[in-house]
């Protein structure tokens, strides 16, 4: 059977540099293993959606040559799907409502003797009693929902990262406000687009066990990963619109074409020599997983003059990484 593929942006705004970089990688691995290459919006978050954003990112992955099979799915049509999953979970005591503010989190993990690692969450509200959690739904708050998760752990060996182990916490499946949570909606996600090649930021590394917990729960096959380094700004802060001219559009007002900002980023990937101009099929046949960059890839600021393939900065090596997703 064909395997799959995915870039699963959120539309929250043009994609810039380091988004079209990951869905470059993320492409180049899915075609050069024979696969069909889906796209997904991320879209669960009404506050932070941008309705022009689904075209805008969807038309600058293409004119990178970035190009999908079938439909794009968006999650806000699946809403259906997910509760079903999380009734499932509910029905077999596998989770638990929680009323902890971030700042109750933050204080219980700095506590002395802290039971687990920044970002993951202390346990809390995992052993109320009956009465405790009356006492605090009378407050009015609408609770989150956990997942018990028993500290179990999870190997994976990524494709980028290499073997990774870590524990999955008591993550939230749904908001206090009812939306499901990304480390819940991801997993049924990929499952449902047959995804079994999982390709983004490295951000979402210490993420994955949380993943394959729910597939090991829901009994799905998981999938391959492959974590790419992020683009970080010369502070060696994860890149922003602040940064100067890190969209395609910005770097086409700029002069520069979808052409040259490919090279841009095959320049990155240590995939052409500044000046190149490479094609989509010449970046197939030179891409080799393993000589990918492994570190952080540090973008030079535009700004003085177009920014071009030429004066994008080399790789440069950065330590510090950095999380996200792993605190909600
Ligand atoms: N939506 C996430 C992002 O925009 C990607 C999540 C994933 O690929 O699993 O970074």
């Amino acid at each position: 059977m064909m395997g799959i593929g995915r870039y699963a942006p959120s539309p929250t705004g043009d994609l810039h540099f380091g988004n079209l970089r990951t869905a470059l990688v993320a492409w180049l691995l899915a075609r050069s293993t024979q696969r069909r290459f889906v796209l997904r919006f991320e879209d669960l978050d009404p506050d932070a959606i941008i309705e022009d954003a689904y075209a805008a990112q969807r038309r600058d992955l293409e004119a990178l040559g970035i190009d999908f099979d079938g439909q794009a799915l968006s999650q806000r049509d699946r809403v259906d799907a997910y509760a079903e999953v999380i009734a499932e979970l509910v029905n077999r005591d596998l989770t638990y409502p929680c009323w902890c503010s971030r700042r109750e989190i933050r204080e219980a993990v700095a506590a002395p003797n802290g039971p687990v690692e920044p970002g993951q969450y202390p346990g809390t509200c995992r052993e109320l009693s009956r009465a405790e959690r009356a006492e605090r739904a009378e407050s009015g708050k609408r609770p989150a929902l956990r997942l018990r998760s028993d500290g179990a752990t999870y190997s994976f060996d990524d494709a980028l990262v290499g073997p990774v182990s870590g524990a999955s916490d008591d993550f939230v499946i749904r908001r206090g406000d009812g939306t499901p949570a990304y480390n819940l909606v991801v997993v049924v996600d990929d499952d449902f687009q047959r995804v079994d090649q999982v390709v983004r930021g490295d951000d979402l590394v210490s993420s994955t066990p949380r993943h394959l917990h729910v597939a090991w729960l829901l009994g799905i096959e998981a999938p391959t990963y492959a974590h790419v380094p992020l683009v970080v700004s010369e502070a060696g802060e994860r890149l922003a619109k602040r940064d100067g001219a890190v969209t395609l559009s910005d770097r086409r007002a700029l002069g520069e074409t979808p052409e040259q900002v490919r090279a841009a980023l095959a320049v990155s990937l240590g995939l052409a020599e500044p000046g190149e101009s490479p094609s989509m099929d010449q970046l197939l046949d030179r891409f080799d997983p393993a000589l990918l960059p492994r570190q952080p890839f540090v973008y030079a600021p535009a700004g003085n003059g177009p920014n071009t393939a030429d004066n994008v900065a080399g790789v440069t090596s950065v330590t510090e990484s950095s999380e996200r997703n792993s605190s909600s």
